[in-house]
């Protein structure tokens, strides 16, 4: 017989990350809305806090200082993780990662183990003004100089960017092979001469951390500043999305939705209208239904992608078919939130205005939906559905 059952540990895992979000986090979330950062006195003692519980950096392994977890089990955080804002699990729970596992010697203590301490914050740069969905047509480049890399170009949309200690960048060391050995990742500080945040970009939603245009002009890095293997920046990174698209993706649009779905729930059995709680209306009802059933089938399909990742299958195409439909399943839902909560759903009273905004940015980062969707089409075409 499989089965399907949480282990006791894991269980109480979540529970325990479920109590912190909850009793913890969400009462952060309207004060960092309203200021756009989060209050730096209030998230010392927080983040210590989860460090304490050994809830920071819970994607990385055991032996980095990280929570060591499967991919499965790493989903099921994940989901509780969701049930808060963006800007606050980045800052309480930590945003590592997971290429930096291949910092090696210097790079090590300089990189990896202060970011999985919380002492340092990360950024990833890869997108550019005429390179995005198409991320190996960038046009930054990276050339060597006796000892040194010179990089030049221009990064934007970079979440963190403006505050990052250090920044992953993606640059061209080889135009002719681009994606197939020509592309390289450099670790750039912060203060590095030619670095500069060149403009803050407001978004619609994810208030609370900054996303920045970036300006590299004969940017100078030591010859070691390679992440990873020089041309070998384009496979690292494809090979780390996966995990990043599953869990940051996928099952935190579960937990998001179902927080949302236990708002509506409580709506349609209190809210009277016309005499009688609104659940009782057909119309309400299958809101409530159809966000339920979408829930679960995304659940399961996240799960399932999970369990054969960690027995090491391929699963590219179901991390595709995961990534759209979870972000398309979160936007409806949240939709369908607002909607049941009538004028108080579309106010600034609830959250549901700001889950609605915040999850709207799920279906175009990390890969559209469009993208993922051809992906699988791709894939379905040429070896058909495995499931
Ligand atoms: C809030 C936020 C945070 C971000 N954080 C980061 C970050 O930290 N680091 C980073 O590097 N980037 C980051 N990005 C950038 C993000 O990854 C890109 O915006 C995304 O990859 C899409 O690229 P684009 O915006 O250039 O859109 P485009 O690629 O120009 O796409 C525009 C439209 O064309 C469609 N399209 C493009 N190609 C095809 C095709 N082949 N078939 C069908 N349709 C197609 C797209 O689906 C989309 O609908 C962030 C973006 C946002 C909004």
């Amino acid at each position: 017989m499989i089965d399907f059952s949480v282990p006791e540990d894991i269980r109480l895992l979540t529970e325990t990350v479920r109590r912190f979000v909850t009793t913890e986090v969400q009462p952060l979330e309207a004060e960092v809305e309203s200021l756009g950062q989060v209050p730096e006195g209030k998230l010392r003692p927080l983040r210590a806090k989860a460090q304490e519980l050994g809830l920071f950096a819970m994607n990385m392994p055991a032996e980095v200082g990280g929570g060591g977890l499967s991919v499965v089990e790493m989903c099921l955080v994940e989901e509780e993780l969701g049930k808060t804002s963006d800007a606050l699990i980045r800052r309480v729970f930590g945003q590592v990662y997971p290429m930096l596992m291949v910092c090696r010697g210097e790079q090590r203590d300089r990189y990896l183990l202060p970011t999985v301490r919380g002492e340092k914050i990360c950024a990833m740069a890869i997108t550019e003004p005429g390179a995005g969905s198409d991320a190996a047509a960038i046009s930054t480049t990276a050339h060597l100089d006796g000892e040194e890399w010179v990089l030049n170009g221009t990064k934007h949309y970079i979440s963190d960017g403006d505050v990052a200690d250090y920044t992953i960048v993606m640059a061209v060391t080889d135009a002719e092979k681009r994606a197939r050995g020509g592309i390289t990742l450099f670790l750039v500080d912060r203060d590095t001469p030619g670095f500069t945040v060149a403009r803050k970009q407001p978004m619609m939603g994810h208030r609370g951390y900054g996303h920045a245009e970036l300006s590299f002009n004969e940017c100078r890095i030591p010859r070691d500043a390679v992440l990873g293997e020089v041309g070998g920046g384009f496979r690292l990174i494809m090979g780390s999305v996966s995990a990043i698209r599953l869990g940051h993706i996928g099952a935190r649009a579960v937990g998001m939705a179902t927080r949302v779905l236990e708002m509506m729930r409580v709506q349609a059995a209190e809210r009277r209208q016309f005499g009688q709680p609104i659940g009782e209306f057909q119309m309400v009802g299958q809101m409530i239904a159809d966000s339920a059933a979408e829930i679960f089938a995304t659940r399961m399909m996240v799960l399932n992608t999970a369990w054969e990742i960690d027995r090491g299958v391929d699963a590219r195409d179901k991390v595709s078919m995961v990534k759209f439909s979870a972000s398309e399943m979160l936007c409806r839902v949240a939709d369908r939130g607002i909607q049941i909560f009538g004028g108080a759903g579309y106010s600034k009273e609830l959250p549901l205005e700001r889950i609605y905004r915040d999850a709207r940015v799920t279906r175009i980062y990390d890969g559209t939906s469009e993208i993922h969707r051809m992906l699988v089409a791709r894939g379905v075409i040429k070896h058909g559905l495995s499931l």
